[in-house]
């Protein structure tokens, strides 16, 4: 049998970090890759770093400030603050064309290295509206990669369709759980595990590990 390779779109945050854990358990090799992107807390690349060092996993790091040449935002820029959508406008962390590039590069990284699979943390179901999360995206993206390359590449999406505690009953299950709450960086604010607790990310990550643990624990909700 081939041995079957891939490569994750990894950033250290919760999501990402769920995506490494769950291709250790399904794939024979794994190699991460990094974008950064001029992202404000430059902890952002620290905390992958060693999250990707203590997993024993290759890291990548790609330099993509072109992105943020092209189109400052929330997530790059100190002098913006973060907000959310309003009236179904997108939010200012939306950076077009962001998964567009991610996952273009992580395919180009995956030819280089003998990858089939790229295995991305995106998903439509608690998303912000980012279009390029979607699954009809994802799909659409995968079929222009493989034809551009002349490849057989398979994009993974483990939590297209999982709200925030069904992916951490996922970590969980990958027996996970501990590291990810205590390791990874979801925070806009930069802070590491439970974060802030006030910015938009850490409201949506502390709702979902509040319902993953009353169903846990055996409580109705
Ligand atoms: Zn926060």
């Amino acid at each position: 049998m081939k041995k079957e390779k891939a490569v994750v779109v990894f950033s250290g945050g919760q999501d990402s970090t769920t995506c490494l854990f769950w291709a250790k358990q399904k794939f024979q090799e794994v190699e991460a890759v990094t974008f950064d992107y001029g992202q404000r807390h430059r902890l952002e690349i620290a905390c992958a770093k060693n999250i990707a060092e203590e997993l024993g996993v290759k890291q990548h790091i790609l330099d993509m400030q072109l992105l943020n040449q092209l189109a400052p935002n929330a997530l790059t820029r100190e002098d913006m603050t973060v907000k959310a959508g309003a009236d179904g406008e997108l939010p200012n962390t939306f950076v077009p064309g962001r998964n567009l590039l991610f996952l273009s590069f992580a395919g180009v990284l995956a030819s280089q290295i003998g990858a089939r699979h790229i295995v991305t943390g995106v998903c439509e179901t608690d998303f912000s509206g980012y279009p390029d999360c979607r699954d009809i995206f994802v799909k659409s993206l995968n079929v222009t990669l493989n034809l551009s390359m002349d490849q057989q590449f398979v994009i993974h999406t483990p939590l297209m369709w999982r709200n925030k505690a069904e992916t951490w009953a996922l970590a969980d299950e990958l027996g996970a759980f501990d590291f990810v709450r205590e390791k990874t960086l979801t925070c806009y604010n930069g802070i590491i595990a439970d974060g802030c607790g006030e910015c938009p990310a850490c409201k949506l990550r502390k709702r979902g590990l509040e319902q993953y643990l009353a169903i846990r624990n055996g409580q109705p909700e």
